[in-house]
């Protein structure tokens, strides 16, 4: 017998609607240099309406990728909405990457334009000539005085825009492609996961969710993760959804205008990274603010962290787990209702475990060969893997040999977890950032959590040397508070009670700064080939 409900297609174009027609009230404010700008849902809708006319009048083709090079900004949520409601395919492109890392990635998803933000025009206009498939580049101006080149492919974002015709958006194939987002990868070429109406629908609902971000009309929502990394936590598609207002960071991305946007603007939810919210602690810390939320994810949370929020901003640090395959989240740290009345140090310790995954991603640990199920004991680990309507099962047009799913239809996730008796997932490492030693697995990232909850360390960050005898042997890289002295001895007397003896550091190299990813993560990579030819004690 067959369900008898109606085929109603899961798309963008019906989030758009929705938000149009139901929350026009809303608000978005953009940060920049010279103040914010404000618009309503009711304007944003009618401009991406228009937008939608413009990519017409640009020739863009029917499933033609779009490209975006710009901050978190009300003109990138009207491109957010036009380019996959009009059968067009949003393809955001980091900022924050090296030159032939761009070329690359927009030649392979075959851009046909890029909506530039001026003040980062300096950046994509050198490389233009060497994107093949760019015909137009649309300027959209944030501000300052960045020259304008000219040449018949520019154009002015605003000037199209006054030009255009509204156009009705209708997808009628929820799988057709919405977007695209290329993750970067320590090896080989940077890959292509190509997101579908379908999944960003349901991944929309899933961080929606009170489990997840909790969004809903009463919330004013930041998305401090930026448009370009992992379709912003999906906070651009969620909140309009739920009816939340937006408040866009723009270029102001320093801790202290976080902060001030923070406080002035009544923001209750907000994302990032944890080198942001490092960041932006002592210029929160005692103010007044109406957060209920900060969530936190695309590495380890430190534990020291968020009980820093809790005990200098009054909340926690929600912290969730995923990656760009998984659209990207798929998990959360929200507190068991088990541990509701336990002491704050439990409470902590499972705050900064990746959690209980959303309804919609079933996750497991297996043997990454064997693919044998390992024990939800906490204590056994294996390579987390995942499936689900918002899990990639391709890369697009992948290099020769790389697959992303196990035979048996698991997504390899390429980190190592344990999971508790009730699933909830606790991340041990990256596979490649597993330090072996002695044929047995020490985890960097447990490491890095009980350095950074020494009072003198800002950040720190464990790698693997190579050693005869023992295969490799952690050094811990660690950066004290400004005006800070520590000696080797010290860090390592703090660790000795705190963790296994044969996981104690070998050395301690005092450093300025750890390197960090175009996303704001720790670049292990770069610390590894800093430290390349170290010789350890
Ligand atoms: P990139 O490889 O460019 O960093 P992603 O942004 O997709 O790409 O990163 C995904 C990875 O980030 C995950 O596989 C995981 O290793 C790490 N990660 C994300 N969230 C967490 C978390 N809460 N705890 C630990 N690691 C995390």
């Amino acid at each position: 017998m067959r369900g008898l409900m109606q085929d109603y297609p899961l798309t963008i174009d019906a989030i758009f609607r929705h938000v149009e027609q139901h929350y026009g009230d809303g608000t978005i404010a953009t940060a920049g240099p010279d103040g914010i700008t404000r618009t309503t849902y009711a304007e944003w809708a009618e401009r991406t309406r228009k937008l939608g006319g413009m990519l017409d009048t640009l020739g863009i083709s029917a499933d033609g990728r779009v490209g975006t090079f710009g901050w978190n900004s009300q003109r990138h949520l009207e491109l957010y909405f036009a380019a996959p409601a009009s059968g067009r395919v949003l393809h955001t492109l980091n900022i924050r990457l090296f030159p032939e890392q761009l070329t690359y990635i927009a030649n392979h998803a075959e851009d046909e334009v890029v909506f530039v933000d001026r003040s980062v025009l300096p950046l994509l206009w050198p490389l233009i000539d060497t994107m093949k498939t760019v015909q137009h580049v649309v300027v959209m101006d944030d501000g300052g005085t960045n020259e304008i080149p000219d040449d018949p492919r520019v154009s002015d974002y605003e000037t199209l825009l006054a030009d255009a015709s509204p156009v009705d958006f209708y997808v009628s194939d929820e799988n057709s492609a919405a977007s695209m987002c290329y993750t970067s990868g320590t090896t080989g070429n940077p890959k292509g996961v190509v997101y579908s109406h379908r999944s960003t629908f349901l991944h929309t609902m899933g961080v929606m969710a009170p489990n997840a971000f909790g969004l809903g009309i009463q919330d004013v929502a930041m998305p401090v993760v930026p448009m370009f990394h992992a379709n912003a936590w999906g906070i651009a598609q969620a909140a309009p959804a739920a009816g939340a207002s937006l408040v866009m960071p723009g270029p102001m991305m320093q801790p202290q205008a976080l902060a001030d946007l923070i406080v002035n603007e009544g923001v209750t939810f907000t994302a990032g990274v944890p080198t942001i919210w490092q960041g932006v602690l002592p210029h929160l810390a005692g103010r007044p603010h109406k957060l209920r939320d900060i969530g936190c994810g695309g590495s380890a949370v430190p534990k020291a962290l968020s009980e820093a929020y809790r005990e200098q901003v009054g909340l926690p640090i929600l912290q969730a787990w995923g990656m760009t395959e998984t659209h990207p989240v798929a998990s959360s740290g929200v507190l068991p209702k088990r541990y509701a009345d336990a002491d704050e140090e439990t409470k902590a310790a499972q705050r900064s475990r990746a959690g209980i995954p959303f309804l919609g991603v079933e996750a497991r640990i297996v043997d990454a060969e064997s693919l044998e199920a390992q024990p939800w004991d906490d204590s056994a680990t294996g390579e987390l893997q995942v499936r689900g309507p918002w899990c990639a099962k391709d890369y697009y047009n992948p290099d020769a040999g790389v697959t992303l799913l196990t035979e048996d239809g698991w997504m390899r996730t390429g980190d190592v977890a344990a999971m508790d008796a009730y699933g909830s997932i606790r991340i041990a490492d990256r596979t490649k950032d597993l330090i072996k030693s002695g044929g047995e697995w020490i985890s960097s990232v447990d490491l890095e959590n009980v350095l950074m909850s020494h009072p003198k360390v800002k950040e720190a960050a464990v790698v693997g040397i190579p050693h005869p005898k023992w295969d490799e042997r952690p050094l811990a890289c660690v950066v004290l508070n400004e005006g800070e002295e520590a000696t080797e001895e010290e860090i390592l007397e703090f660790l000795r009670p705190k963790v296994a003896k044969w996981w104690l550091p070998d050395a301690v190299e005092f450093i300025d700064e750890v390197p960090k990813t175009s996303v704001g993560k720790f670049s292990k990579k770069d610390l590894r080939s800093r430290f390349a030819e170290y010789q350890l004690p």
